[in-house]
Parts: C-alpha cells; structure tokens; sequence
C-alpha cells in the first residue's frame, strides 16, 4: 500500500526522555504571567467549541500584522511553521525538480520533500558551517524551491546573505526560515515583501506560545493568494487563534523582556562554557549553542541525563561529529548545565 518513499522514511524524532531541566527544543525558557493566561484563557473559553475555528484566523492575523508591522495581506498562517514547510514544498515548482538545502539543517525541509516525492537535495556545509556556494549553485539547477535556516538549526550561524541571494537566482523561490529572528535581529523580509522569488518564514514557537502551533509565512499577496488554495481550511484552532492574539497584544513587553533576558544569557553561558576545559562553544545568533567536547556526544548525553540535565543529541549529522545543542535557558537552569557539563566531562575525561 506504502510506496517505497514513504516506507524509507523515519518518524520525526524528538527529545521525549523525562529530565529536570529541558534545554532541548530551543523553546523560550519563561511562561507567560499568570494574570496574563488566565485572562487569554478567558478569551479562548468564549470561543464556541461546538463550531469549527475562523478559516481565515482573522482576529489573529490582525494580531499578527500589528506585532510583526506587516501588512495582513502579506500574511498565511500555520499550525506551526513545519506546516507551511509542508504547503511551500507541495506548491512550488514541478513535482519533478528538485529541493535543495544545505545540512546539516532543520530535518523538515528533507521531509517534506519526501514526503512529496520530490527529490531533496541537501549539500554539506563548509567546515565553517558557511554554504559551499559553488556545490549549491551546481545543484541548483534542477532544483526549484531552496530552503535556508537563518539563523541555521542546529549551528546556530547567519549564512551570507550574499551566497543565498547568488543561489536566488538559480531557483524560482528561496524560502528563508527566520524561526529564530527575535535573536539574531536579521531578515529578508524586505525582499519577501517585494519580489516573488523571497519567501520568509516565522514562528510564535520560540517566543513563548510553541504549545499554541502558530506559524508565520511573509510573502507577496500573489504568493500568498497562491498558497493558500493549498492550505487546509481550519488549520488553527480557535482556542490557538484566541490565546495567541491576546498574548501577542497584551504580552508583547513581556516577549520582548524574556528574549532581552535569552540574548544576555546567552553570551554568559557562552563564555562560561568555553572556560570549562575541552569544550568548543560555536558562534550563536539564535537562542541556542552548539558545542563539541573531546568525548562520545551519546554517552555525554547520557551522563547530562544522569544529572537532571536533558540537551539534544546532534552528533549523528554530517560535519557535527562529538557536538550537542543546548538551549538557553533561565539562568539558574544554565547554571545547572554549567555544573552538570563540567561534572560529567571530569568523569569522563
Ligand atoms: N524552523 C526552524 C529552523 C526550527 O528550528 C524549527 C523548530 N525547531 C521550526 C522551523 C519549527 O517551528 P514551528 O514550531 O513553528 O513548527
């Protein structure tokens, strides 16, 4: 019944393990105020659970648009950015060109081309963890659609806006996943609000609302108008649409505060990271860090597991042989990483 593209695929995978402290999936370490869920709980009791959701989410979107300062036409919600991932790659270009995309990276874009039938063709990045802009420009040519992580997950670096836009001109649309944005300050959403060939995508995921699965797409009105005739029809529930809208209105300064506080946590654990021996700390413009130790990345793993400490194994990549991804957290919950890391590298070493 499955063909064999189905069949070879894996279930996406994440960090299920029970543990203390979960740095692990780049979320925003702070919850909202409780006054502020309790009254955006409020907003979502008043939606009607007997009726289906607002199909064009527009409460949201207005929401949107005022937080993100884009105009609502320029706009497609998701249930998350993974599901606009999913529409990008079945809408555009011929099911027979190609996907291309550096890796490692975000492991949707792989996915969902294969998911498509497409043929998904990832290049290695540089040691540098910059594109091989040469290898990408080849393999262009019988791709249509380029998927580029910016920040990139998991090696947390800005690719050259100059190679992707060289790359742009190869393919019919470039799609830049600015999932992280609020941490590293940087867009293309000039372009995407301008030419047909940029498509940028954001996530409410990482500042705060990843439970409410609200996703972002900023491209030109032909685009979106495209779009969404592939778009399901209720794609978000209403008690997401609701909760998010208030939140987006009424915790904005609080969003704004918890990502100050992420960016300045973030360069603290870098540089106490980096004085615990052995360790190699990447760059980082998003609100996580890679990093490399002189020992086995799983039993590392293992032993951070051991102390309460959950963090994510990405050694089995190509290029991020002995490296784990932490997310930044509060900082005691750094702290606690910090202790634990230095603990179980002294065992092991
Ligand atoms: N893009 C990137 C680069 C990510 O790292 C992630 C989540 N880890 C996503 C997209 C998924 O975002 P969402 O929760 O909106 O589906």
């Amino acid at each position: 019944m499955f063909p064999d593209r189905i069949r070879a695929l894996k279930a996406y995978k994440t960090e299920t393990s029970e543990a203390k402290i979960r740095l692990s999936s780049n979320e925003l370490p702070y919850d909202f105020p409780k006054h502020l869920k309790e009254n955006a709980f409020k907003k979502a009791f008043e939606g009607p659970l007997n009726l289906y959701p607002d199909p064009n989410a527009r409460e949201l979107k207005e929401a949107v648009s005022d937080f993100f300062q884009i105009p609502e036409e320029n706009l497609l919600l998701g249930n998350g950015s993974d599901e606009i991932i999913y529409y990008i790659s079945i809408a555009v270009g011929d099911p027979k060109e190609g996907i291309l995309f550096p890796e490692p990276t975000f492991p949707m874009y792989r996915i969902s081309a294969q998911v498509v039938g497409r043929e998904a063709v990832g290049v290695p990045l540089k040691e540098n963890f910059e594109l091989d802009l040469e290898r990408m420009l080849k393999e262009a040519k019988r791709c249509a659609l380029a998927y580029f992580a910016y920040p990139n997950n998991p090696t947390a670096n800005l690719f050259s806006k100059e190679a992707i836009r060289k790359i742009r001109e190869k393919v019919k649309a470039v799609v830049i996943d600015e999932a992280y944005f609020h941490y590293s300050g940087e867009t293309f959403q000039e372009d995407a609000l301008s030419r047909e060939d940029t498509l940028v995508l954001r996530t409410l995921s990482k500042i705060g609302l990843a439970s409410l699965r609200v996703g972002i797409l900023i491209a030109k009105t032909e685009i979106v108008r495209e779009l969404e005739k592939v778009r399901l029809p209720f794609n978000l529930s209403t008690p997401s649409q609701k909760i998010a809208s208030f939140l987006l209105r009424e915790g904005k300064e609080f969003i704004e505060e918890a990502v100050k506080k992420v960016c300045a946590e973030r360069d603290r654990l870098r540089a106490e990271m980096e004085s615990i021996k052995g360790v190699e700390v990447f760059p980082s413009k998003a609100n996580f860090l890679l990093f490399r130790t002189p020992v086995e990345a799983g039993v590392l793993h293992q032993e951070l597991l051991k102390e309460g400490v959950l963090v994510r194994d990405v050694s089995y990549m190509e290029g991020l042989e002995r490296c784990l991804r932490v997310s930044v957290g509060q900082p005691e919950e750094n702290d606690a990483f910090l202790e634990a890391l230095e603990k179980s590298l002294s065992r092991l070493l």
